[in-house]
């Protein structure tokens, strides 16, 4: 079996699912309305020069004009070569009005403001950030490790030394993502930033101010850009609209991939193929149950993802050990597979069942470590403690599959939990004692959700008999089907 990109275009969200050996890896998801404009280019003309402001309005072609400081500018030398220019210069040395500028969007436009811009100019694929007009390479901070630091750099250069006589050579800012890249994944990247720089200079010659010269690419064309390998024998596409925008985009980009589009015309949706859309939804939940009878735990807060290994329900006394073994060796591989799936980052704790023989634990963790070499994003096993709680880290990239694609309950307010009816109980009997004293009052009619109700006349009943008693008045129950488990209303009646 090969690896395969099933891609789902919709009026809506554009999803795209990575398939290896037939089973779900990983998901990318976008959501048009979450598509800015940060990265845009735009040939723009400036309409006011604010020198009090150090800044000046830019017509973009957008509702509201952009809005540029004099530290974003970039003035070029004689070679071409972008200069700093210092919080104090007066604006208006730089620009006047009615001036053509080249800008890019930094920050989106919101409610009361236009875009901030830069002229500052880059283009970016998938590892690297290519800068035309300025002549260094710079390393993300967060790239710590300085040998890393120094290969990465050295990688750079050599390839772009490659294309030197192809392509006028301007400066690159390598993004964390490339951290233990290696060379031959750069390899593409270099040649493509300097195509898409290409085009962008024929859409400043032909466009007249003020016009959008460059645009990010949508998430299908992305794609192609970044989840392309070798190994990938297929990428079909379910609209055929796209399908024709990324057959020309490839041959222009990445002509080596142009045969491995396909349209895919079915009358099954897309997803339904490997059961992506089932995957998806299990994808979301806590449990995940493994083949053996055990299941996994995994449970996602803001500090850190805890993932618990169970047996299933009966385990016999005689291969006690065996089945464990067994339960951990498949909960290895699967936990490998649901932190790509979920796209879970940070830190990781994982609590396998406990074994008695050490070869056992050698086993489950090279397991692991061998099921975490599949994954692109860079993962480490930090520790395992005396307790046999392994703690990991995964490096944090995009959102998770659940900060994506949910919101906290606002039922149990993200607590994953609700009080029980009789939790529920017990604060209505003593909100009823607190207004009973404060209102000096003995009838109540009580409204809450239905099991609550229900409990109050049955579990409860003696106990509300009590109170009545206590309170020398009545109390009357109504079930009000809108309310949520945790939700009552407490009503004096005369
Ligand atoms: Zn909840």
């Amino acid at each position: 079996m090969s690896d395969e990109i099933l891609v789902n275009v919709g009026p809506t969200e554009t999803r795209d699912a990575l398939i290896e050996n037939g089973v779900l890896q990983e998901v990318y998801i976008e959501r048009a309305q979450s598509r800015g404009f940060v990265g845009n280019i735009y040939k723009g003309k400036v309409i006011r020069v604010l020198p009090g402001m150090q800044a000046a309005f830019v017509d973009i072609g957008q509702d509201k004009a952009g809005f540029i400081h004099v530290a974003d500018l970039a003035p070029r030398n004689e070679e071409g070569v972008e200069q700093r220019v210092g919080e104090q210069s007066d604006i208006r040395s730089f620009l006047r009005e009615g001036q053509e500028l080249l800008v890019q969007v930094i920050k989106d436009p919101i409610s009361s403001k236009g875009a901030r811009l830069t002229t500052h100019l880059s283009v970016s694929a998938r590892y690297l950030v290519y800068m035309p007009f300025t002549d260094h390479i710079g390393i993300s901070a967060r790239i710590e490790d300085e040998t890393e630091r120094e290969r990465l750099r050295s990688v750079i250069s050599k390839l772009a030394d490659e294309h030197k006589d192809e392509y006028k050579v301007g400066g690159f800012i390598v993004r964390t993502a490339a951290e233990g890249v290696s060379e031959e994944d750069f390899r593409a990247d270099i040649p493509f930033v300097f195509r898409l720089w290409s085009d962008v200079e024929q859409a400043i010659k032909k466009a007249k101010a003020p016009a959008v010269v460059h645009e990010d690419l949508p998430l299908y064309m992305r794609t192609i850009r970044d989840l392309m390998r070798p190994n990938i024998e297929k990428v079909r596409i379910d609209s055929r609209e796209a399908f024709q925008r990324m057959q020309k985009f490839a041959k222009h980009y990445a002509p080596e991939i142009g045969g491995k589009l396909e349209h895919y015309p079915g009358e099954r949706p897309i997803f339904d193929l490997y059961g992506v859309e089932d995957e998806l939804q299990k994808a979301l939940e806590v449990r995940v149950s493994l083949k053996s009878g055990g299941y996994l735990l995994v449970e996602q807060t803001e500090a850190m993802t805890t993932i618990d290994v169970n047996t299933g329900a009966f385990v016999g006394h005689r291969n006690l050990e065996e089945t464990i073994f067994k339960t951990n060796l498949e909960a290895a591989a699967a936990i490998a597979r649901q932190l790509r799936l979920r796209n879970i980052g940070g830190i990781i704790i994982l609590d396998f069942i406990d074994m008695v023989d050490p070869e056992h634990q050698r086993q489950v963790l090279r397991a692991l470590e061998k099921n975490l070499e599949r994954d692109r994003v860079k993962t480490s096993i930090t520790g395992v403690s005396e307790l046999g709680l392994v703690e990991m880290t995964r490096k944090r990239t995009r959102e998770s599959l659940t900060q994506m694609l949910c919101e906290p309950c606002p039922v149990c307010k993200g607590r994953g939990k609700l009080k029980s009816p009789q939790t529920v109980c017990y604060e209505i009997f003593r909100e009823i004692l607190r207004e009973a004293r404060a209102y000096d009052s003995e009838n109540f009619v009580v409204l809450a959700s239905q099991v609550v109700i229900d409990r109050l006349l049955d579990e409860e009943s003696a106990n509300v008999a009590d109170l009545e008693e206590f309170i020398n008045g009545t109390i009357r129950f109504q079930v009000e089907s809108i309310y949520h488990q945790e939700q009552y209303d407490i009503i004096l009646s005369h």
